[in-house]
């Protein structure tokens, strides 16, 4: 097992990650821009070491400076946490050369997966069910015309190194198709630098479900059930639940042994989760990250295995300690983001929690690196903290959110805490019927 890891993250996450690490033993080495020398994952690590201003780009994302640390400290392995360098394939050939580990896949799985194009390609080959689109990149508009005629509209048009919803544009019908294609590839272009495009079928009103698993490098691979992320705005998830109340069981059961079964065949370690959408009765594979994610503490709540100590185990060569039988899923968990933003405009909130009361009792989880008198930085994200409920069933999870949230104080900082609480009360949320593209129509009714 490592002796010391480089947390490679910030705020929540990098609280998260040191938290693994203090109940494996490891000792942590944690990095910090100016504007988080006040941070509390800083503050809990063994040893911390300044890489930078403020803006990422000269800090979390300065592979050079944060090797610079992990060569100084000499650290046996580096977690790159979630988003800025975890799914960056050359950070992780760098650490691999230092010979260090990377706690996540192979390089090679990453620039796989990494690729939407090729992704989609691999989920076909190992079996996985996908949405119809293009045969691959598309190569001239002629092409885009005649595969959206072949496929039928609405179309979407993604990039192939898509990320955070970039990119992408809806065709509804022959007259839109132009202009779609031309604005993915210039949007594509300016967001990756890569004007690659590719098409699929844009379905009406679907649900996203995606599975989490994990894999080690003795070829065993576990699926954890799934969580369902459809509560969104602008693709940015901000409810998340697990299980999911649109699935039946057998149907989750064979997602789960279906995914793991495929995600097998090629060859992968680590953590990694396989995103759905799921509409009449039929799931599509759109991509797999290779990463952490945010919302992974419901799937946590409701199997017992703590996710990230598990990644740092078989990143370390270990065999998983459990078998797929092992896993047993137990009562519902519900997660809510909480971002510092306006709930109505969700504007970004910065500054200073004057006051702060972290909700707790029975069931009642808060991942948070905020206290009182933290300054929120505006430079990054404003995830400042993820509330997580788990209760024997779903009806009592939610009346236990509602009562958690309400116990939530962050005095000085507006947070979207009042819309969730709108949201736990929408009958669509109370019945689970709501889609991804349930929360943003709720909201224009409004
Ligand atoms: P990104 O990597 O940019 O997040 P994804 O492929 O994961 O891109 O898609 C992000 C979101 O876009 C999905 O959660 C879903 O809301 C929507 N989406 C993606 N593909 C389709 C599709 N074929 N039809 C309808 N909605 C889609």
């Amino acid at each position: 097992m490592f002796e010391q890891i480089l947390i490679a993250h910030r705020g929540e996450i990098g609280l998260r990650v040191l938290r693994a690490c203090q109940e494996l033993g490891i000792q942590t080495v944690a990095i910090y821009s100016k504007a988080d020398a006040q941070s509390m994952h800083v503050r809990l690590a063994d040893e911390a070491m300044c890489i930078g201003p403020a803006p990422s780009s000269k800090s979390y994302l300065d592979m050079r400076a944060i090797m610079t640390v992990a060569h100084l400290a000499d650290v046996d392995a580096v977690h790159p946490g979630i988003g800025f360098l975890s799914e960056n394939a050359a950070f992780a050939e760098s650490v691999e050369r230092s010979s260090m580990a990377f706690i996540g896949p192979t390089p090679e799985h990453i620039r796989l997966m990494g690729d939407k194009v090729a992704a989609k390609d691999a989920a076909i080959k190992v079996g996985l069910p996908v949405v119809p689109g293009s045969d691959g990149e598309l190569t001239s508009l002629d092409d885009a015309r005649k595969t959206a005629e072949r496929i039928g509209y609405p179309v979407l048009i993604k990039a192939a190194a898509g990320g955070g919803g970039r990119g992408m544009k809806v065709a509804e019908d022959a007259s839109q198709i132009d202009d779609a294609y031309n604005l993915a590839r210039s949007e594509a272009k300016s967001a990756f630098g890569n004007d690659a495009v590719y098409m699929e079928k844009y379905l009406a009103d679907p649900r996203h479900i995606e599975i989490q698993i994990i894999a080690d490098e003795h070829g065993n691979v576990v699926h954890l059930g799934e969580r369902d992320c459809s509560v969104q705005r602008r693709h940015q998830k901000l409810i998340e639940e697990a299980p999911s109340p649109a699935l039946q069981d057998a149907q989750r059961k064979q997602l789960g042994l279906h995914t793991a079964a495929s995600i097998a065949k090629l060859g992968y370690r680590g953590v990694g989760t396989v995103e759905y959408l799921y509409e009449n009765g039929e799931f599509y594979f759109i991509e797999m990250n290779t990463r952490l994610q945010v919302e992974h503490p419901v799937t946590e709540m409701i199997t017992g295995i703590d996710l990230v100590q598990e990644q740092i185990r078989v990143a370390a060569g270990l065999p998983l300690a459990f078998t797929q039988e092992d896993v047993t899923f137990s009562g519902h968990a519900i997660e809510c983001r909480i971002n510092a933003e306006d709930p109505d405009t969700f504007v970004p909130s910065p500054g200073k929690i004057a006051e702060l009361h972290a909700p707790g009792g029975m069931g009642v989880r808060f991942d948070s690196h905020a206290y009182a008198g933290y300054a929120i930085p505006p430079y990054y994200d404003s995830l400042i903290g993820k509330l997580i409920v788990h209760a024997p069933s779903r009806e009592e999870a939610i009346i236990r959110m509602k009562r958690a949230l309400r116990e939530a104080a962050f005095g000085g900082v507006k947070t979207v805490i009042p819309l969730h609480e709108r949201m736990l009360d929408a009958e669509e949320f109370r019945d689970g019927s709501y889609t991804i593209k349930w929360l943003e129509r709720w909201m224009d009714e409004r």
